[in-house]
């Protein structure tokens, strides 16, 4: 079944007098327990793609459908509520609160949607045993390596068990040797049954993943689904 699904996506920037089209008419259908990299140059569209898959703006024209529900042209506060549902998001610098504890970070989605202390507390705690931080939950984000930040990053992203997980060069910010530990963590993840999509410059990280997408000049140019290699530390 489809988790997200665009059709004939476009997004226009206006730049003064001039149209930018940096996404043109992208038809793109991502299953359940898909793990997707998405490729492509510096410009090439990738950064608007996810911004529209992530649901945090809107399209020029086409449409986006979350779980089967078309959520185009939904108002922005019913947008953002199927946003803390559905997608849980990553970043390459971590997005983390500073001065907060890791266990702190990772509650905060749960402040949104009001879920009560205790348990939020507890999904909490499992989710950073999930990510191999269960002895960290205490430490603030400066007292943690890039790795366990990053670590941090995806047990926030995952504690209100979305149905897609969004990362934007999870690994960019890491060196090679800790970037891999965290491809194997997504690679966990994805034998678990989640769905990943995942933008990356690099192709050796792209290998990890099921699916590649690569987006040249706002077109998407290739679509190709392989055995992910297993990464290894
Ligand atoms: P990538 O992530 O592949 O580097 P982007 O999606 O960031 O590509 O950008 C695609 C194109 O759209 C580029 O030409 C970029 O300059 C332009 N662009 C992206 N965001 C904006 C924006 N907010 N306003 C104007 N142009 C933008
Ligand atoms: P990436 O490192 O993923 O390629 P970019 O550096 O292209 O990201 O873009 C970073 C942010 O700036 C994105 O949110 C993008 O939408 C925005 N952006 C990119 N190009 C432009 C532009 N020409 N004008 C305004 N905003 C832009």
């Amino acid at each position: 079944a489809a988790v997200i699904q665009t059709k004939a996506l476009e997004k226009h920037y206006q730049m003064g007098s001039e149209t930018l089209r940096a996404l043109k008419g992208i038809d793109v259908q991502i299953n359940t327990g898909e793990f997707v990299a998405v490729m492509g140059p510096s410009g090439s569209g990738k950064s608007t793609f996810m911004n529209m898959l992530g649901c945090l703006d809107i399209p020029t024209c086409g449409q986006i459908l979350l779980q089967g529900e078309d959520v185009t042209h939904l108002p922005a506060a019913t947008l953002a509520q199927m946003r803390n549902k559905y997608i849980g998001f990553i970043f390459q610098q971590f997005n983390l609160l500073p001065r907060t504890s890791a266990l702190d970070n990772v509650v905060l989605p749960m402040l949104y949607n009001n879920t009560p202390r205790q348990q939020a507390l507890t999904q909490a705690r499992e989710c950073l045993e999930l990510v191999g931080l269960g002895s960290r939950t205490t430490h603030q984000p400066s007292q943690l390596s890039g790795g366990q930040q990053q670590r941090v990053a995806i047990a926030r992203a995952l504690v209100n068990q979305p149905a897609l997980l969004l990362a934007d060069e999870p690994t960019g910010a890491l060196d090679t040797e800790t970037g891999l530990e965290i491809m194997q963590l997504f690679q966990q993840l994805h034998r678990q049954g989640k769905t990943l999509v995942l933008v990356t410059h690099e192709p050796d990280i792209a290998e990890f993943a099921s699916r590649q997408l690569v987006f040249r000049d706002g077109k998407l140019v290739s679509d190709k689904r392989s055995t992910p290699a297993c990464a290894q530390t």
